[in-house]
């Protein structure tokens, strides 16, 4: 569960951050303690040196003991009743030699306590300790601080960030929930709410634009079955008709008839044929996973007139001038160009020549038929749709339909115009390759 993840990553960098604070404290603390003891004591030394020249009292300090060290390292305790300190070979030397101090350790009766001893000027040595108490206390409070101030900080950040982070994945959490009920039930009307700016904003508003996308793609998705379940009917009841006028004459029609009647029943498949392709092809968006390449127009015009001047065996002239270069799918953009030649030999006259005009990146095809209707100049492009005087030429209405969609992939624009000395031109613009 993210929530739950990003707290404790949350804690544990305060977690880390109070360690580092409170390690660095207590070394900076714990050195400064000892040195505070360590001149306490030095103090101490001297002014028990300087009393013991004098007939003035030694003032008693609860957590310090004195003694001296004769330089045959004999010990006299200076404060009576105090147990006497633990003498090393450092501070028989001192004793001995009258010169130098010595810093030791001990542990007399389980307590810690740091000794100094100094030379007398006279010979001998002063021996002080001090007790070890105050440092240990001041430990062990920094500890206990340390403890709880770490505990209730962790305590602290975790229920904030646990409620921040709950907050800040609430957009989140609701678009999750949405499009799980949008797999459940397939209802694309759903619309998450603003979140403001910031990226949970940008994660909902893409959702919802994404959302608008799949809405208008099934509804193109649905018009496109309406027209082609409408537009498959009319050679389907074509077929079942010659086929049951066969089935009912059997026998009983004249070859000649039997003959014709076979001839539509082949066209008719023929054409359906075509019509399924092409809607095959609208729908699956085909043309979308073919990879991108760069490409010169002229050479893809050569190719797809070679392939119609075969066909046809009509004159169809490539004219280039001043071509640029195309990022483009290619069988997709000689799907485009085979559709516009197709059309223009369909619907211009058998001995009349066709045209391929490439200019930087635009490519027309210009025949010199009877052209567009200026009405329909801006329909050709639907599906389905075929101008009043060409209904009774084979075709379906979709060849222009997949040039605009295959077009429009790739960013470009498709334009049909009559040329002003007769016949219609009808191309693509496509972006120039980068
Ligand atoms: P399909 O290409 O699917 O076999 P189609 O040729 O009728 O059928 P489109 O290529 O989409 O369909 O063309 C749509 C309509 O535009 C045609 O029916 C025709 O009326 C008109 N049209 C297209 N090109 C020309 C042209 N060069 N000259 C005259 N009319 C044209
Ligand atoms: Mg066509």
């Amino acid at each position: 569960m993210l929530r739950a993840r990003i707290t404790f990553v949350a804690v544990t960098a305060v977690v880390a951050a109070i360690l580092v604070t409170v390690v660095s404290a207590y070394r900076m603390v714990t050195p400064l303690i000892a040195d505070q003891i360590d001149r306490g004591l030095a103090d101490r030394v001297d002014t028990v040196l300087a009393i013991l020249g004098t007939t003035s009292p030694l003032p008693v300090r609860p957590d310090m003991t004195e003694q001296l060290l004769t330089p045959d390292c004999t010990v006299t305790p200076l404060i009576p009743g105090r147990d006497p300190l633990p003498v090393s070979d450092a501070d028989c030397a001192v004793a001995r030699t009258g010169s130098g101090t010595a810093e030791t350790d001990v542990v007399v009766g389980g307590k810690n306590y740091g000794v100094l001893t100094k030379a007398r000027p006279g010979g001998g040595a002063v021996m002080v300790s001090q007790n070890y108490a105050e440092v240990n206390r001041v430990d062990s409070e920094f500890q206990w601080h340390a403890t709880w101030v770490t505990a209730l900080a962790v305590a602290v950040a975790a229920l904030f960030s646990w409620f921040a982070i709950g907050r800040i994945l609430r957009p989140i959490r609701r678009l999750a929930d949405t499009s799980a009920r949008i797999t459940t039930t397939g209802d694309l009307t759903a619309r998450l709410p603003d979140a403001g700016s910031g990226e949970v904003g940008d994660l909902t508003r893409s959702f919802n634009s994404m959302l608008a996308a799949l809405r208008v793609s099934r509804a193109q998705q649905h018009r496109l079955v309406e027209d082609a379940s409408h537009e498959l009917r009319t050679p389907l009841t074509s077929v079942r008709g010659s086929a049951e006028l066969l089935q009912r004459a059997r026998g009983r029609l004249t070859p000649e008839d039997e003959t014709k009647v076979l001839a539509t029943l082949v066209q008719e498949a023929k054409a359906l044929d075509a019509l399924v392709g092409e809607l095959v092809d609208l729908a699956t968006d085909r043309h979308t996973t073919e990879p991108v390449s760069v490409l010169a127009l002229p050479d893809l015009a050569e190719d797809c007139a070679q392939r119609f001047r075969r066909r046809s065996g009509r004159t169809i002239t490539v004219i280039a001038d001043d071509p640029a270069e195309v990022s483009a799918r290619p069988q997709a953009l000689a799907r485009c160009v085979d559709n516009l030649l197709d059309n223009a030999i369909k619907y211009s006259p058998a001995d009349i020549p066709v045209e391929i005009r490439v200019h930087g990146t635009r490519l027309s095809v210009r025949d010199h038929g009877p052209g567009i209707a200026p009405d329909d100049l801006q329909a050709v492009f639907d599906r389905f749709y075929r101008a009043e005087g060409t209904r009774s030429t084979p075709g379906s209405g979709l060849g222009l339909a997949i040039v605009h969609d295959i077009i429009s992939t790739h960013g470009g624009t498709v334009s049909a115009v009559n040329h002003p000395d007769g016949g219609a031109e009808v191309g693509f613009q496509l972006p120039q390759s980068k």
